[in-house]
């Protein structure tokens, strides 16, 4: 129960009440303790800080933190207390968000063969040093990886659509999955459906 509870997400406003992040409810905790954050109650927008919040005692069948003398309530909702103390999301570079940034299309040839016909490439080959990173990393249908090889694109040819780099959406787009009932409050349908990579 701790360790789920400290993991699951948290929604984090900024001084205007808008959705700018979501923090596990390790972190949030960590600001709410700095003084960063108060936490929202949902039902009725109360705001509440380390003192106030630690207590609370947790409801009947609501997930709690079990602390060293006491039982922490596990913040749905945290607004941030000044404007510059907003944590820096960083989109977590895993196959799923390759994928993602890169539309299931092939960065070679363009085509969408999917998802069981797509790899991620390296475009600078391992074996020559390329690193497993953003800018290093793209799909490519089987027919491109195999024509590539083991070799460069110059090397091999072929023409690298864009040069990859670091996705600018905000990890909150890329968990768009997780959906906490509570925070259908702060967030609008457009919200969760309108695409916001720039
Ligand atoms: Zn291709």
């Amino acid at each position: 129960m701790v360790s789920n509870s400290l993991h699951r997400p948290t929604l984090v406003l900024n001084r205007n009440w808008q959705p700018v992040n979501v923090a596990t409810v390790a972190r949030a905790l960590v600001l709410l303790w700095n003084e960063s954050v108060r936490v929202v109650d949902p039902d009725d927008y109360q705001l509440y800080d380390w003192q106030s919040w630690s207590r609370l005692a947790p409801r009947a069948g609501e997930p709690f933190i079990r602390a060293v003398r006491q039982r922490l309530r596990v913040p749905e909702v945290i607004v941030l207390v000044e404007y510059d103390r907003v944590p820096n999301p960083a989109v977590s570079f895993s196959r799923r968000n390759i994928f993602k940034r890169d539309h299931w299309t092939c960065q070679y040839c363009g085509r969408q063969p999917g998802g069981d016909e797509l790899t991620v490439d390296h475009v600078m080959p391992r074996s020559k040093g390329g690193v497993s990173a953003w800018n290093n990393c793209v799909l490519a249908c089987l027919d491109c990886n195999k024509r590539k090889a083991d070799r460069t694109p110059e090397q091999a040819r072929i023409k690298l659509r864009r040069a990859p780099a670091r996705p600018a959406w905000k990890p909150i787009y890329a968990r768009a999955f997780v959906r906490i009932e509570s925070w259908s409050k702060f967030l609008s349908e457009a919200y969760w459906s309108v695409e916001l990579e720039t």
